[in-house]
């Protein structure tokens, strides 16, 4: 078991979305696509969403991005609130390292005056909204879809720890963030979707047969149906 809690380590820049949080344990049920740990979900209802971001454009991508996710989560309405003590806390402050999330309920696990999800700054406004996207996917429940235990990706491992595996992202975090497969009897598996937007960016050399995948930067189908299931 271990338990999801926010760390600060960046994965290298050619992976895309970057970010790091563990995959949470959990065990199997059947909807269309995804992979969400049941045991974070949020309760139907008003979720506040403070954004401490550096300025006006970065703010209305994020809205932007997180009212993508909103149309497909009807049990839920995300009201942003000015404050910094929202149920979910985003922030872009450059003190911190990384892009990442703690997962779904976890943020009331993280004190007030601490963000639940940081994010990068960045001028690129493509990368940038893709980016939240993939965070307040995890701030939603949903874990990595790469790490879905139904995935069809063939890893070359030696080349994936060779590409990632550095003094800022050592080999254990490598695992724990792309190979490793969560288990246990809460999580949510469904069929593989390798266009998720919580699936990472990565080139075909990392793999044995040549295949990357690329950046998504709108929810997939696979995206909005399980977002549905979990929030309908
Ligand atoms: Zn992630």
């Amino acid at each position: 078991m271990r338990l999801t809690s926010q760390h600060s380590v960046n994965l290298p820049s050619n992976l895309s979305p970057i970010d790091h949080e563990p995959p949470a344990s959990a065990g199997t049920s059947r909807v269309k696509r995804g992979l969400a740990d049941n045991r974070k979900l949020w309760p139907p209802g008003v979720i506040t969403v403070s954004l401490d971001l550096k300025d006006q454009k970065s703010t209305a991508l994020a809205v932007d991005a997180i009212q993508e996710w909103a149309h497909n989560t009807p049990a839920l309405q995300f009201r942003i609130v000015r404050s910094r003590e929202g149920d979910i806390r985003i922030c872009d402050d450059e003190s911190l390292k990384g892009n990442w999330s703690v997962i779904g309920t976890d943020a009331g696990n993280i004190p007030l005056n601490e963000p639940t999800l940081h994010l990068e700054r960045n001028d690129d406004s493509k990368t940038f909204r893709a980016t939240v996207l993939h965070e307040f996917g995890h701030a939603l429940g949903l874990l990595h879809e790469h790490q879905n235990p139904e995935h069809t990706i063939n890893w070359n491992k030696p080349a994936v720890y060779k590409a990632y595996a550095s003094d800022h992202f050592p080999r254990e975090l490598v695992y724990s963030q792309i190979l490793e497969l969560p288990v246990g009897d809460r999580l949510e598996v469904t069929r593989y979707d390798s266009r998720s937007v919580m699936h990472y960016a990565y080139p075909g050399y990392v793999t044995h047969d040549a295949k990357g995948v690329d950046t998504q930067h709108w929810l997939s189908d696979g995206d909005k149906a399980i977002a549905r299931r979990l929030y309908s």
